[in-house]
C-alpha cells in the first residue's frame, strides 16, 4: 500500500501548514541533483519505471504547480530524463478551451489521467481551479456554470471535488505525488530580470507573468488553503524550496524514488500454467531447425 514519503517538506495532513514559514532555500546537507547524484536517481526511476510498466497495476501521476519561473519545466525534464518515453506522459494545462469549458472543471485532467503502468506528469492541473481562478475570481463568470455559484463557499466546494477524486483515484491503484515549487518573491524578480537581460532568455518573458506577480499574497493565501485541504496520505503535497534549482530536483526525484520504492513493485511472476506454456513454446523452438 502507498505511504506517503517521508520528507521535511511534506505538507502535513492536519491543515496546520502555515506557508510563510514553508523555506524557498536549500538546506545545506542535501545533495544536489548533479554528477553522480543525478546518475545513481536517473538508474533508480528507470529501472522503477520498467517494473512499473511490466506490473501493470499502479499508475503514478506527478502533479506540478508554482508561481511563474519557479522551474517547473525544466525540473520534470531533468527529474524525467533517461525515463522509457513511452512510459510517461506530460501535460501542460493553460487557460480552458471552449470544448473544456462545456465540461465540468475535473474533466480535462481527468481524461488525461495515467493509465496503469505508467507515469503522468501534469504541468498545472485542475488546481489553478483554486488557485488563478481563485486569484481572479471573475473568470468564473466565463466558466458557463449554474446560476448559483456562491463565492463564499464554491473553493471549498471544488477543493472537496479534488479531494475525493484523488482518494478514489488511489483506490484504485494510482500514486499520487504533489510538488509546489516554492520559489522566493525576489527569485522570482531576478529569474524575471534574466529573461529580460538575456537574448537567449528573451522568449521566455511574459509581461503577463509580472502582473500576476502583483497579486502574490492572494496566490500565497490560495496556495496555503488548498494545500492543506489536499495534502492528505493518499495524495500528499510537497511544498520543495525552489531557489537553488539543483536542491529542488534532487528532492523531487528522491520522493519519487521512496514513494515507487516503498509500494513493492515487482516484475509479474508466471503462474504453473505459464511455465507450462513456456516449456512447449521452449520445446518447439528447439524442435525447429
Ligand atoms: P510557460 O510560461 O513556462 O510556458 P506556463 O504554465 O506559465 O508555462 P502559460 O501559457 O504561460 O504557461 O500560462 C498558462 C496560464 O494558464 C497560466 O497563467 C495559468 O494560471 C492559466 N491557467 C491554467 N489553468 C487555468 C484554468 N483552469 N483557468 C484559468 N486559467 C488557467
Ligand atoms: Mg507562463
Amino acid at each position: 500500500m502507498f505511504e506517503a514519503p517521508d520528507s521535511p517538506y511534506l505538507v502535513s495532513f492536519d491543515g496546520d501548514f502555515d506557508i510563510s514559514k514553508a523555506s524557498t532555500q536549500p538546506q545545506t546537507d542535501g545533495h544536489l541533483h548533479k554528477g553522480k547524484h543525478r546518475r545513481a536517481a536517473t538508474e533508480k526511476l528507470k529501472t522503477l519505471q520498467r517494473v512499473l510498466a511490466a506490473g501493470d497495476r499502479h499508475s503514478v501521476l506527478l502533479v506540478f504547480q508554482a508561481m511563474d519561473a519557479a522551474g517547473k519545466d525544466s525540473t520534470i525534464a531533468s527529474v524525467m530524463q533517461g525515463i522509457d518515453p513511452s512510459g510517461c506522459q506530460v501535460f501542460s494545462f493553460k487557460k480552458p478551451s471552449s470544448l473544456e469549458l462545456d465540461h465540468d472543471f475535473l474533466w480535462r485532467t481527468t481524461c488525461r489521467l495515467p493509465e496503469r503502468g505508467r507515469i503522468g506528469i501534469f504541468n498545472r492541473s485542475q488546481y489553478e481551479e483554486v488557485l488563478v481562478v481563485r486569484v481572479h475570481p471573475k473568470i468564473l463568470s466565463y466558466q458557463k456554470l449554474p446560476d448559483d455559484v456562491n463565492l463564499d463557499n464554491v473553493w471549498n466546494e471544488r477543493l472537496t471535488s479534488i479531494r475525493q477524486q484523488e482518494e478514489h483515484l488511489a483506490r484504485n491503484g494510482t500514486v499520487i505525488l504533489k510538488f509546489w515549487l516554492n520559489v522566493s518573491k525576489d527569485e522570482q524578480k531576478r529569474r524575471f530580470l534574466a529573461r529580460l537581460d538575456d537574448p537567449a532568455k528573451n522568449w521566455k518573458f511574459e509581461p503577463g507573468d509580472v502582473v500576476e506577480r502583483r497579486h502574490w499574497d492572494d496566490y500565497m493565501l490560495a496556495y496555503q488553503n488548498a494545500l492543506n485541504a489536499t495534502s492528505r496520505p493518499w495524495a500528499p503535497w510537497y511544498a520543495i524550496p525552489a531557489d537553488s534549482k539543483p536542491y529542488m530536483r534532487a528532492r523531487v526525484a528522491e520522493i519519487i524514488i521512496d514513494a515507487l520504492q516503498g509500494i513493492g513493485l515487482k516484475y509479474p511472476q508466471p503462474t504453473d500454467a505459464d511455465r507450462a506454456e513456456f516449456a512447449e513454446s521452449r520445446a518447439e523452438l528447439d524442435a525447429d531447425d
